[in-house]
């Protein structure tokens, strides 16, 4: 062991399971790729204002989990701690709303930072794969982002998460919820702290964990009552559309989620199996977040699906990921002659697309074989002296034990008829 661990609240991902959690990530983008979203990829760090005023002032995230440092040369930066702001500052600094094409439809995927207690499914250093459409104002696209992550989610296996759904209203019916939520918040008996949330953002009690505090929510009004017609006209349509697709959602009147950009719809993935961590994706409209950065009036919709929560979903429903093998030929050269013949060919195998091991290292034959089991590998390949002078190797066939040479210039061949 070295001096040094990893540090606290973070994790390495190391193979064989950094397998699964590759291959959850692919999976997570893949319908985005098919559906119109273009790859887009930003710095790991950014202005630190950037946070403060697209996510927000109030948050949990801006005051206390942003990883914020001022650089040598006087730079305010952070870590970011979520895709969305990012995204939406690189499409305006490019200017990729202007190109005529709304909405522009992004992706990513990537490592995001927050200083939080860290716990079974809360990390400081965890990934997401995201999807932003934005410059369009649309039902649809609501409804095509929260049908995509279904998908997502299924094409893994995953059968044991809900969708959660609510509306937060815009800038019409928003303001006077908010008022006749800080009426009621400020008649109950609440902390200092949260005392202050009421006047700053009220809705983010609505998103207090403490039993306590729920306690006393029951009777707090709900923003589904305040809605004004465009948002509920809007909200039913979305509703609508995933029912007509067979997406099956529920109501939660209380989902306000941490982030304060959130317009209109708001929802979130969460997984029965996770204990307290349960969100494993969420996101929502927010409609006014482009003029919150600077930009022009860019209705948007996205969500961000955490990687490190959904292979852990996987693991609590016992769903193990069918995935190709590391190496599917493990070559056992015995001998220097035979390592440059195995080597050329192992390079071969490759070249073709088959996935080839060598052993390394100069192993007698019983240890080169340890690692050819433990490589997994269906098929190795074994050249001696005597098999060199036939011009042959030894194939063998590590799960039926049978074994056959093959002539040095046709192992591609037989290797590709073999494994189909
Ligand atoms: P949020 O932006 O907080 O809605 O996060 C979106 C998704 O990212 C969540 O649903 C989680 O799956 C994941 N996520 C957020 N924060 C963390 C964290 N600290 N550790 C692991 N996953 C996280």
């Amino acid at each position: 062991m070295s001096t040094f661990q990893a540090p606290k609240g973070t994790y390495d991902l190391l193979p064989p399971a950094s397998a699964t959690y590759l291959a959850v990530r692919d999976a997570l983008a893949a319908p985005l790729k098919r559906s119109g979203y273009g790859y887009v990829e930003t710095p790991g760090f950014e202005n630190v204002e950037l946070f403060a005023r697209g996510v927000g002032e109030s948050t949990d995230i801006v005051t206390k989990e942003m990883y914020a440092f001022e650089t040598k040369g006087g730079d305010r930066l952070a870590l970011r701690p979520e895709g969305t702001a990012s995204v939406l500052r690189a499409t305006l600094e490019a200017n990729l709303h202007k190109a005529g094409n709304l909405p522009v439809k992004l992706w990513y995927s990537g490592s995001y930072y927050r200083y939080e207690r860290p716990q079974k499914g809360r990390y400081r250093h965890f990934s997401q794969v995201g999807a932003e459409a934005i410059g369009a104002e649309d039902p649809a696209l609501d409804a095509e982002l929260i049908v995509l992550a279904d998908q997502a989610y299924r094409s893994l296996g995953l059968r044991g998460f809900r969708i959660l759904l609510n509306s937060l209203g815009d800038r019409e019916c928003r303001p006077a919820y908010r008022e006749a939520l800080q009426g009621f918040l400020r008649g109950l008996d609440l902390d200092d702290e949260t005392r202050r949330r009421i006047e700053i953002n009220p809705l983010r009690v609505l998103d207090d964990k403490r039993r306590d505090v729920q306690r006393q929510l029951e009777g707090a009004p709900l923003l589904r009552d305040h809605l004004c017609d465009a948002c509920r006209a809007y909200h039913d349509e979305v509703r609508a559309l995933l029912t007509a697709q067979g997406v099956a959602f529920e109501d939660d009147p209380r989902l306000v989620r941490g982030l304060d950009y959130y317009t209109r719809t708001t929802f979130e993935f969460v997984h029965d199996g996770l204990g307290s961590q349960s969100a494993v994706g969420g996101g929502g409209r927010y409609d006014g977040l482009s003029e919150m950065i600077g930009g022009p009036a860019l209705p948007s919709v996205g969500w961000a699906l955490g990687v490190d929560r959904t292979v852990l979903a996987l693991q609590a429903e016992g769903v193990t990921l069918e995935l190709p093998p590391v190496t599917s030929v493990f070559a056992v050269p015995l001998g220097d002659e035979a390592r440059r013949v195995l080597f050329a060919a192992v390079t071969e195998l490759r070249r073709a697309g088959i996935a080839a091991d060598l052993s390394y290292g100069g192993k007698g034959i019983k240890g080169a074989m340890r690692s050819a089991d433990r490589s997994g590998a269906r098929y190795t390949l074994v050249a001696g002296e005597r098999d060199l002078e036939a011009g042959v190797a030894q194939l063998k066939d590590m799960e039926s034990g049978e074994q056959e040479a093959v002539a040095l210039d046709k192992i591609v061949d037989r290797l590709r008829t073999l494994l189909g």
